[in-house]
Formats: structure tokens, sequence, C-alpha cells
């Protein structure tokens, strides 16, 4: 007979915390790796573990663990099925071409996170541990990051309410999570101009609401106008806030393109901060490009684009990085941008910054943070 014993080491870590690593005894092969890697699509496959850390009013963050992936065992009345009460992050591990493996701007998660936590009323995790969460993933995980040119490892921290109780109050027990699965290049062929469904029916998130928080609720909601933006044969949904103002896409942030090269972006308390696009921001500013964030009116961008001083746009997220905007359709009248100019500039943003995070191009405003060592 033959018994396989999950083996449990204590390992303290830099942040603080004494973590109890369990390795994955059924963990893939080699082979079975390198096959999912040769081809991973995106959110299809996850790695051999998973990272938690227990929360409880009354001890605080504990119990920090490494575990093999697998099913998490929960009360049919824990809060998070009932009442939502959950938050996400989204980042990615880059391999660099010495083997070395990176993350870019965690520190900007970590605090997003923290700012999801206070507006859904969950206990902030500190900085230090999401840090060490990533490394700690990454210790055991590190073979499932890919090296083919623009794939990652998508990162997936997450905090849900997990206390047994039926009653609407903040949850006084809470779980931490970290998922990890590889990620293809998000264009094989070349980026392409998305096409985006400007929803009027239905917004994502009103003033006062949960929409600058990164939270599943909000995409619940934009399941449904993202369903109807397929039937017009578009990619994405563009949302607006009430009183008419450009807001962002599902998952994406937008910025327009003027013809002078000012980039227009909507700033707004109901939408979610995205590191892509602030990024993408500050390398243009570099480049002297000025940079706007206000309100913006959608007849701003209409009015533009019929003028010519609005000469395209683009979306920014974790996931595609960068693409623009061929086509923004609405139910009465739609926008076209075929400006090679603004494209350019789009898709020389996206390289840049995907230089800075593959570690081709000097990162000169120390974005980079290595998760390997
Ligand atoms: C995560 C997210 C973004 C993009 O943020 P990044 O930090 O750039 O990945 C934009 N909008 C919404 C609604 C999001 O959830």
């Amino acid at each position: 007979m033959t018994t396989t014993m999950n083996l449990t080491l204590k390992t303290p870590s830099e942040a603080g915390l004494t973590w109890a690593v369990t390795r994955n005894e059924n963990a893939r092969t080699d082979a079975d790796r390198e096959a999912i890697l040769a081809d991973p699509g995106f959110g299809n496959h996850f790695t051999d573990h998973m990272v938690d850390i227990c929360w409880s009013e009354k001890g605080g963050w504990h119990r920090p663990r490494v575990s093999p992936y697998g099913p998490i065992p929960l009360d049919p009345a824990a809060a998070v099925l009932h009442y939502a009460q959950e938050i996400f992050e989204g980042l990615k591990a880059y391999r660099h071409a010495d083997g070395s493996i990176w993350s870019f701007r965690p520190y900007e998660n970590a605090a997003r996170m923290q700012r999801s936590a206070r507006r859904m009323a969950l206990p902030e995790l500190p900085v230090s541990y999401f840090i060490d969460s990533l490394k700690q993933l990454i210790a055991v995980d590190g073979s499932w990051v890919p090296s083919a040119a623009e794939t990652s490892l998508y990162l997936r921290p997450y905090m849900f309410a997990k206390e047994a109780f039926l009653g609407v109050r903040p949850a006084k027990k809470v779980a931490y999570y970290v998922i990890a699965s590889p990620a293809a290049a998000y264009f094989p062929g070349g980026v392409e101009p998305v096409n985006i469904w400007l929803s009027t029916t239905y917004a994502r998130a009103g003033k006062g609401g949960t929409g600058a928080a990164k939270t599943g609720g909000n995409y619940a909601s934009s399941l449904l106008p993202q369903a109807e933006a397929y039937e017009k044969g578009c990619q994405q949904v563009a949302f607006l806030d009430p009183a008419g103002n450009l807001e962002e896409l599902g998952g994406m942030n937008i910025v327009l393109v003027r013809r002078d090269g000012t980039l227009l972006t909507p700033e707004s308390d109901s939408i979610l901060e995205g590191i892509t696009r602030d990024s993408i921001l500050q390398l243009a500013a570099d480049r002297g490009h000025v940079v706007e964030r206000r309100p913006i009116a959608l007849s701003e961008w209409r009015d533009g684009a019929a003028s010519g001083e609005i000469v395209g746009a683009f979306a920014c997220g974790t996931a595609a990085v960068v693409v623009p905007i061929g086509r923004l359709l609405a139910e009465d009248f739609e926008i076209l941008h075929h400006g090679d100019e603004a494209s350019e500039l789009a898709l020389s943003l996206r390289e840049e910054l995907t230089g800075i995070q593959y570690g081709r191009v000097e990162d000169r405003h120390g974005w980079m943070a290595r998760l390997d060592a």
C-alpha cells in the first residue's frame, strides 16, 4: 500500500508572515505544463497551487497558506453568495529574457485593493501581505510563467465574505486568495481595432455607487449589455453616466486622441482607475503630449470626430494592454475612426509599455517589481 503524505513546511517571509506551504503531490508533469503553456488561451488553465489568508474580526489576518489548487469549502450561507461582498485584482507576471519573473506596479494593485475593500466594507489587506502572497505563489509555480512573446501568467488576487450569516452587515469572516492562470498573447495576429457598442439602456455604475471599486457586481451588471454588444457585432460595451458623460468599457478605460496630440480621458468617481491607463498617460506625457483628465461629454467625442478635432480613441487594461477603437456604434449614430495617426500613437505607446513590462525597455519610472527573488 502506498500513501501520499502532503508535507507542510513552515516558511517565514520578509513581510513577517509564516506561510504553511503544502506542495501539490499531483502537480502537472513538466510535459503537461509545457503543453498547456504552448496554447494557454485566457482564464482556462490554473497553476498547481493557490494562496490564501484568513481574516476574522477577532483574529485579524491569520493562517497564510500555500496549498494545492482545488475547490474552496464554503458554507451555503456564506455572505458572498447572497450579498456579493467581494473584490478582486488582476495583474500579470512577465518572464524576462534572463529567466527572471517580474510584475508591473503591483503596489498600485495592492493600494487599489485596499480602496475597493473600504468601499465594500471588507478588511484592508496590508500592502506587504499582498506583495508577499504573489511572491509565495511564484515561489512554487514560477515554472508556469510562459516565455513566448507577449505571454504572461495572469495573477488573480480576490477577497470575499465567507461568514455563514444571512443578516445584512459586513461579514466578520473573510478569505483572501490568489490563483494564477497562464495567458496567451492577446493579439497573436497583430493588434486589431475593436468595435464598441454604446449602451444607453443600461448603466455600469451610479453616483455614489461601487463603480470605482473592483468588485464582481460591476461585472455582473455589465453582462447583459455586453451580450447586447455582441448581438450588434461589437466586442465591447461603453457606458455613460446619467449626465451623458463618457465613463468606460466593461473592463477597460477609454482615452480619446485630439488632432494636436492631446490625450483626453474621463475623470469620474464612478469609474475604475486603471493602472494601464495611468501608465500609458505617463509615457505619453513623457513624450510631451498634453493629458487632460476631466469629465468628457459623449457629444465632445461625437462632434469632435465629425469636425476632425478628435482623430481616434483607444481602450486600455491589463489583459489587452492598449487597443485602438475603430468604431463606436450607438442606437442612432456611429463614430468611425480610421485615423492612422491615433492608431500609430496607441500602438507605439503599447509597444513602449510592453517593452518595459518584458524588460526590453528601460524602466525609468521604477515600475517593475521582481517576484522570484
Ligand atoms: C480592472 C479594470 C480596468 C483596468 O484596470 P488595469 O489596472 O489597467 O488593469 C478598467 N475598468 C474596469 C471596470 C476594471 O475592472
